[in-house]
């Protein structure tokens, strides 16, 4: 071969190896409204776009499996029947949410339905109800009134339990979307399911990803004006926040939020507005960050403390304070004084 031709054929390879990585790291996104609230997928990589529109398909799948709101969903089947056969995926769920349950003292209670719908949570309805009101319900929501068998994955509701899968179905939802993602061949990927972000690999330049903290102050700007309030740099980690600012109503002049103490049929009062968790798993990052939330700071670093290789957290306080545990010392970034959990 001539020396012409062996220069055209290394320039024509040059050419294919650069059109071929600048397409190997194109970006996909895709948004829309999905278990109330709104998600956006972004992908990179020849396999993303496929990947993304078999992500959407399952996220609506399970929606209309997990929502306590729509009519046929197996959560609707089962509050009004008290009973059903449920798919693999609702059991694992609830599988998952017991376990965790058991394990925080039930301050992940996924029996809290029939509470939150009196405060009037799923249609926006809001109502204060009265304490006596709250007394008469919260029997029905015990644990135990869950009886779930899991080699059939029957499940049987006492009592007039209800379940309420809102703590923690965005996470399973998050891990999953991964798991297809990953599973058809994307490396770089990052999702966020309304305060539900989770991570695949690094940015396709090689960097980690950046996900910002919302700043749940937003009553009296105590922390900052900025939307966020630091950010934290991850790869293949689910970040999930719980927040009093997430939903809410006023009535008389009194704020009451979503996230409820199973002990008193109450919004969690704790002194806590945000609670974040950093972790692998997005089932457990979503989980515990509303069971962290209900615990208040003290008991939450306790928890951590014993479980501290599963995952990390930024707790905000009312007050301004702002607390992360040590795991996250090289990941957190922030203009505003913060102290470090060891
Ligand atoms: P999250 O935003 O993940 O903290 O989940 C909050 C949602 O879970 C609420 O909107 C309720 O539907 C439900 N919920 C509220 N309090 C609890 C609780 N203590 N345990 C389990 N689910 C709860
Ligand atoms: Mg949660």
């Amino acid at each position: 071969m001539n020396k012409k031709i062996i220069f055209s054929i290394s320039i024509l390879l040059s050419l294919i190896y650069i059109c071929g990585c600048a397409l190997s790291s194109r970006e996909y996104t895709k948004q829309f409204i999905a278990m109330d609230t709104y998600m956006s997928l972004k992908a990179y990589g020849d396999f993303a776009d496929n990947s993304l529109e078999l992500a959407k398909t399952e996220i609506n799948r399970l929606d209309l499996l997990l929502s306590a709101e729509k009519e046929n969903s197996e959560i609707s089947i089962l509050n009004s029947t008290g009973y059903c056969k449920v798919s693999s995926d609702t059991a694992t769920i609830i599988e998952t949410a017991l376990s965790l349950g058991n394990n925080t003292e039930g301050t992940i209670n996924i029996a809290i339905y029939p509470i939150v719908e009196l405060w009037g949570f799923p249609g926006r309805d809001y109502y204060v109800p009265k304490e006596a009101e709250l007394e008469q319900l919260l029997p029905s929501t015990s644990l135990e009134n869950i009886i779930f068998n899991k080699s059939t994955s029957e499940i049987t509701l006492k009592d007039n339990a209800k379940l309420d899968l809102g703590a923690i179905a965005k996470g399973y939802t998050s891990d999953k979307v991964i798991e297809i993602l990953k599973n058809n061949g994307v490396t770089s990927a990052i999702i966020s399911l309304g305060q539900n972000v989770q991570t695949l690999g690094r940015k396709p330049d090689g960097s980690l990803w950046t996900v910002g903290i919302k700043n749940p102050d937003t009553d009296n700007k105590k922390l900052s004006t900025d939307d966020i309030i630091g950010t934290l740099s991850v790869e293949n980690k689910a970040v999930i926040s719980s927040g009093n600012y997430e939903r809410f109503f006023i009535s008389d002049g009194q704020k009451y939020h979503h996230i409820i103490d199973p002990d008193t049929g109450y919004p969690a009062d704790t002194g806590l507005i945000s609670v974040t968790i950093v972790s692998e798993s997005g089932i457990v990052a979503d989980a515990l960050s509303t069971a962290l939330f209900v615990m208040g700071k003290d008991k939450a670093l306790d928890y951590w403390d014993s479980h501290r290789n599963d995952f990390d957290v930024v707790f905000i306080e009312e007050n301004g304070n702002i607390t992360i545990t040590s795991g996250l010392q090289n990941t957190f970034n922030s203009k505003l004084p913060y102290s470090v959990a060891r």
